[in-house]
C-alpha cells in the first residue's frame, strides 16, 4: 500500500515511545504514575449528567443534526460570551458548533491554506497546530514562544519570507503547555498584526475558565479589532470535565466561519443534538462547579510548586491551566529527564520538546491525577534527584 506525502510528512509521534514504556513497564507490574496527559480526573458535573439522560432519551433528538447547530447551542454560546466576556456575538452567523476545539483546529487548515502556504504555529504548542497545516498540505512555521517574553511571540522577529506566505496563526492563552497568561495588551497587537499582514488569527481558548489567585483571562474577542482579522475557539472539555463528549464552538469573524460551516458540511454531519442541549445546559448553568474544580486545581499546582522547590526545581506558580511547565535539572535534556523520571521512578512527564523545538529543557506536569498520587509522584522524584 502507498500513503499519502501528507502522512509521511507528518512528524513523528514522540509519545509513542514512552507509551511502549509505559505499557511494558506495566507487564511487568510497575505503578506507573501518569502526570503525562491533560485530562480532567473528575467527572462531569452531575446536573449536565442529568440533562444528557434527559436528552438522549428524547427521539426529536435521534435524527440528524443541522450542520449549522441548533438555535439553543448558539445562543448559549452567545449568551455565555456576553456574560463571562462582555463581548456580543450574533447567535446565527458569529457561532458554529465543533466536535471539540481540536477538531476546529485541525479542520480550520483546509480554509486557508494551499501548498506552500505557511501557517504560523505557537511553538512549545498543542502538536496539532503542527499536524493539522501538514495535513492540509501546508507549511507550519514555529512561533517561538519566549520565556523572556512571558511565553508571547515576538511578532517583530517573524521571519519576513514566512511572513509573506502566512495565511494563518495559531496561539492560545491562558497556555498550554506553559501555563502563561495574558497580562498586558498582546491580543490588540496580535489583531493589528493580522490586520496588517491580512493573516487570519485563530486563538484557542480551552482553558480561560481554569484561572487562579483571582486571575480573570480575556477572550481574544474582548479585543476590538479580533472579530475582523480572526476566530477563537472555546472548548467545554477543561471547563467542565468533558473530555469525552467533544463539544467546543468557534465563535468570531462571520466570513471565516462561513467558510468552516461550508468545509464541514463537506466532512461530518454535525453534533448530536442532544449533546448540543447539554452542553448549552453547562453553558447557561451555575458555574460555581467551575469554581470548584478551580480549587482543586490551585491546590495541586501548590503542591507541586512547594515539592518541586524543596528539591530545588524553582517554578513560577501559574495562573492558570491545568499544568506546570517546569525546567529540568542541569545536565538534562527534555527528553533525558522525563526518560530518567519514567525508568528510575515510573512517573510519566511528557518532553517539553514534544511540544515544539522551543519547548527543549523542559517537561510538563499535568494537575490531572488524584492528590494522593501527585504526591506519591513528586516523592518519587525526590528520592531519585
Ligand atoms: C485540551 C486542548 C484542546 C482540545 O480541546 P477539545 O475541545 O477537547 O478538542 C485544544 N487546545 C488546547 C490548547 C488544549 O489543551
Amino acid at each position: 500500500m502507498k500513503y499519502s506525502r501528507r502522512m509521511d510528512g507528518l512528524p513523528p509521534y514522540l509519545f509513542a515511545e514512552i507509551e511502549r514504556k509505559v505499557s511494558e513497564k506495566k507487564k511487568q507490574g510497575v505503578d506507573v504514575i501518569s502526570l503525562g496527559i491533560g485530562d480532567p480526573d473528575m467527572p462531569t458535573p452531575a446536573h449536565i449528567v442529568e440533562e444528557m439522560q434527559r436528552q438522549v432519551a428524547d427521539p426529536a433528538n435521534h435524527q440528524y443534526p443541522n450542520n449549522k447547530g441548533l438555535d439553543e447551542f448558539r445562543q448559549a454560546v452567545a449568551s455565555f460570551y456576553r456574560k463571562r466576556f462582555g463581548v456580543d456575538l450574533d447567535p446565527e452567523t458569529e457561532v458554529f458548533p465543533l466536535l471539540g476545539a481540536k477538531e476546529g483546529i485541525a479542520h480550520i487548515c483546509f480554509n486557508f491554506l494551499d501548498e506552500g502556504a505557511v501557517c504560523l504555529s505557537a511553538d512549545p504548542g498543542y502538536p496539532v497546530y503542527t499536524s493539522g497545516p501538514i495535513l492540509a498540505g501546508g507549511t507550519p512555521v514555529p512561533l517561538p514562544l519566549e520565556p523572556e517574553l512571558g511565553f508571547q511571540p515576538d511578532l517583530e522577529a517573524i521571519d519576513p519570507e514566512a511572513l509573506k506566505r502566512a495565511r494563518m496563526l495559531f496561539v492560545n492563552y491562558p497556555n498550554n503547555p506553559t501555563g502563561a497568561v495574558i497580562e498586558d495588551d498582546f491580543f490588540r497587537r496580535l489583531a493589528e498584526f493580522g490586520h496588517r499582514h491580512d493573516i487570519a488569527i485563530i486563538h484557542d481558548n480551552a482553558y480561560s475558565e481554569i484561572t487562579f489567585d483571582g486571575y480573570v483571562a480575556p477572550s481574544f474577542m474582548q479585543t476590538p479589532e479580533a472579530k475582523e482579522t480572526g476566530i477563537e475557539f472555546y472548548s467545554l472539555s477543561k471547563t467542565y470535565n468533558m473530555t469525552g463528549w467533544r463539544v467546543g464552538a468557534a465563535v468570531g469573524n462571520s466570513s471565516i466561519i462561513a467558510a468552516l460551516w461550508c468545509l464541514k458540511t463537506n466532512m461530518d454531519s454535525g453534533m448530536f443534538q442532544a449533546l448540543q442541549r447539554a452542553a448549552a445546559a453547562a453553558l447557561n448553568g451555575s458555574q460555581q462547579c467551575v469554581r470548584d474544580m478551580c480549587d482543586l486545581y490551585r491546590r495541586r499546582r501548590d503542591l507541586v510548586v512547594e515539592t518541586l522547590g524543596a528539591i530545588g526545581i524553582n517554578v513560577t506558580a501559574p495562573k492558570g491551566t491545568i499544568y506546570i511547565w517546569v525546567p529540568v535539572p542541569e545536565g538534562y535534556t527534555s527528553a533525558s529527564f522525563a526518560d530518567m523520571v519514567l525508568e528510575k521512578c515510573a512517573v510519566v512527564v511528557p518532553p517539553g520538546s514534544g511540544y515544539g523545538p522551543s519547548g527543549e529543557g523542559f517537561v510538563r506536569i499535568s494537575l490531572t491525577a488524584p492528590d494522593e498520587r501527585i504526591k506519591e509522584a513528586l516523592g518519587r522524584i525526590k528520592e531519585n534527584l
